[in-house]
């Protein structure tokens, strides 16, 4: 068994000794919100956003992008498990900022452009703001779910909001 699997098991049995109440959890998130955000080690939205289990929906994918996927499970967040309020969260230093499609195809070795959308961006600011967009413009995204627009401070845990996302992703 890998030293990885050794700890992650030997970590999971501490945890669950102490799990108590939260067998009585609900799968609806108790505070009916969810956030899309970055898969980036160093971002921890259990903590940044001050969630415990229950709280909330925590959707994730390089980048944070609002990708097909990110679409589909924040419409089953609001459509089958009732959030209302959606958080859109990049941060600073982010990987797919660093490189662009065409440079993560060359690590691949693939000669012709791939059929994976990488989602990388140039402009974090820019990327946020249209990742909003998506999803507010989406037909199957209700008017009346505001979404907002944060960056996460890698240097300082703050989550800095990007008044124009949130203002392109405000509720009608
Ligand atoms: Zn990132």
């Amino acid at each position: 068994m890998s030293k990885i699997v050794e700890e992650v098991e030997a970590s999971n049995l501490n945890y669950a000794d102490d799990f108590g109440s939260k067998k009585d959890l609900k799968s609806k998130p108790a505070r009916r919100f969810a956030i899309l955000t970055c898969m980036d080690a160093r971002l921890d939205p259990a903590k940044f956003a001050g969630l415990v289990e229950g709280d909330a929906h925590v959707i994730r994918n390089a980048g944070g992008r609002a990708s097909e996927d990110a679409v589909r499970s924040l419409l089953i967040s609001y459509k089958l498990l009732d959030t209302k309020e959606w958080f859109v969260v990049h941060h600073t230093g982010c990987g797919m900022e660093t490189v662009t499609d065409k440079e993560i195809d060359e690590i691949f070795d693939i000669k012709d452009s791939s059929n994976i959308n990488w989602l990388t961006f140039k402009d974090n600011k820019k990327s946020l703001v249209e990742d909003v967009l998506t999803l507010r413009n989406h037909p199957l995204v209700p008017k009346s779910i505001p979404i907002y627009g944060y960056i996460y401070n890698c240097s300082s845990g703050i989550l800095e909001e990007v008044k124009e996302a949130t203002l392109a992703g405000q509720s009608k």
